[in-house]
């Protein structure tokens, strides 16, 4: 499977509002294939050299939607700092994970959010959670994990699984007032 910037489906394709639906469970060869390639395409795509020679898009997350796949598999690589300061790497490669709970508090990225299935840029606030712990057998464990993700992983992981549902970022912002107060969210 070739993945670049001219094979990724974009939104001017209804394609890319289909449901996934959920993987059979222990996951097929095809599926962790999947997964593995949508793994490396994430990781080299935020190397420019790699980027600039396979017409890679940067991303930190893909989902098997947007490859032309209606299956609830996804990949997510963020780079980020914990509670402590410190630089941490988040990296999942996810079957059928599913949101179990969420906080009150929002959040939003402050330059708002891209998507390489969305050609323009979006102005506006994409308003999330600010918190959600996330479930699903990951591959890199082969097991069930739980995710208490916060921050940058929280924003990334809602994005990601919103493709699940046919539901692009650009989707959440109210375009009478793209721009809103929102009382207690977190900046990013
Ligand atoms: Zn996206």
């Amino acid at each position: 499977m070739i993945i670049n910037n001219d094979t990724i489906i974009k939104d001017t394709d209804p394609f890319i509002r289909e449901k996934s639906a959920p993987v059979a469970l222990p996951l097929s060869e095809e599926d962790k294939q999947i997964l593995r390639e949508m793994y490396t395409y994430v990781k080299n795509s935020t190397d420019p050299e790699i980027a600039e020679r396979d017409n890679l898009r940067p991303a930190v997350g893909i989902s098997a939607i947007q490859l032309g796949i209606p299956k609830r598999l996804t990949t997510v690589i963020v780079h980020d700092t914990d509670k402590n300061g410190n630089e941490v790497t988040y990296e999942y490669m996810l079957a059928n994970p599913r949101i179990v709970s969420r906080s009150l508090q929002k959040a939003y990225l402050e330059s708002g959010e891209g998507c390489l299935s969305v050609a323009e840029e979006h102005e506006g606030y994409v308003v999330r959670s600010a918190r959600v712990t996330v479930q699903g057998p990951g591959l890199l464990t082969d097991q069930k994990i739980t995710i208490r993700a916060r921050g940058y992983l929280a924003i990334v992981l809602q994005h990601e699984l919103d493709h699940f549902s046919g539901t692009l970022f650009y989707d959440h912002i109210n375009a009478g007032n793209p721009f809103p107060k929102v009382a207690d969210a977190v900046v990013i």
